[in-house]
């Protein structure tokens, strides 16, 4: 009897932790059943994953917050000591909310503001973070663009007193003694695609890594694959929102991520993730999570392993955009 007991209770542990993951390679085209399920789950989630729904930064731990910013890109990271750091703040639009979750996490300053290029799906909310927040060290590439979007940023950070850094490769970033954080591209001077230009970043911490790769598209790949950097990672932001144009095979089986997230918005003009994106993820066995499907991702690493936590709070805004 207490032997069946036992046996009912690691079943119903088994069925908490096999839903979990939000998403996962098997779920390569997403159904209203999975939708269901994930939303059925999200009490039980928050329940399990307490660390992710913090809303401050836990002490000895890198926390990293995939923000659904529909199709765009903005992600905080919180170091061990403290520092922060902000990649991207989605369009325009989405801007006073990624000040928000930033807020909300307990977050007044941003040691490192990084536009990872300027395309309008990254820097349009810039200009409300640097408003919102005293901004550390501020990142671009060496690239103009006469949008509307990219003036915007350059006149919030003249308003603000704020200077511009040329992200490049071999930028270090001071997020603090127990964390290493590199740039490792761009690797050139001149693109033909905007996107090349895209700053990518390493973040080390202890036996856990990310790589944050904004829309770094193949050729910027195969230039990170020519230096010989170190581009293994548990967790890879996939490039270019899932595009076909960004995860060539070689760039993946460097990187070789145990963790795919991929920033994009639902039902999307451009198809992304594109299906022979996720066709290789699978086939590499990476489990990859959606912000179009799980709204806001967070995962947490104690230097040595890495907890996703979807959902966390109320934070779910792409559905929207
Ligand atoms: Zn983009």
């Amino acid at each position: 009897m207490l032997k069946k007991k036992l046996y009912l209770l690691l079943l119903v542990f088994v069925l908490i932790f096999t839903f979990t993951g939000c998403s996962n390679t098997s779920n390569v085209q997403e159904s209203s059943k999975t939708a269901q399920t994930h939303k059925a789950n999200d009490s039980m989630r928050q329940q399990a994953n307490t660390e992710g729904n913090n809303q401050t930064s836990v002490s000895g731990k890198l926390t990293v917050s995939f923000i659904d910013v529909g199709q765009g890109d903005s992600e905080l990271i919180q170091t061990p000591s403290g520092k922060t750091m902000l990649i991207d703040a989605g369009i325009p639009e989405m801007g006073s909310k990624v000040a928000d979750y930033i807020k909300n996490r307990g977050v007044s300053r941003i040691d490192v503001l990084v536009a990872t290029h300027p395309h309008n799906d990254h820097i349009g909310g810039i200009p409300a973070v640097i408003s919102n927040f005293d901004i550390g060290k501020f990142y671009i590439p060496k690239v103009t663009t006469n949008t509307k979007a990219f003036e915007n940023v350059l006149i919030a950070a003249k308003n603000k007193g704020i200077s511009i850094n040329v992200a490049k490769a071999g930028v270090t970033l001071d997020l603090g003694s127990d964390i290493k954080a590199e740039m490792i591209a761009p690797n050139s001077l001149h693109y033909d695609k905007l996107n090349n230009y895209s700053a990518v970043i390493k973040i080390t911490y202890k036996n856990t890594s990310f790589l944050f790769t904004g829309d770094a598209e193949g050729e910027s790949e195969q230039e990170m694959l020519n230096k010989n950097y170190d581009l293994k990672a548990d967790v890879l932001k996939v490039g270019h929102h899932g595009s076909r144009t960004a995860s060539t095979l070689p760039f993946l089986k460097a990187v070789s991520p145990k963790y795919a997230v991929i920033s994009c918005g639902k039902n999307n003009d451009y198809g992304h993730p594109h299906k022979v994106t996720m066709g290789k993820l699978k086939n590499a066995g990476i489990t990859v999570y959606r912000t179009d499907e799980c709204g806001t991702i967070v995962a947490v690493s104690d230097g040595n392993n890495i907890n996703f936590n979807v959902n966390p709070g109320d934070y779910k805004y792409g559905s929207q955009y």
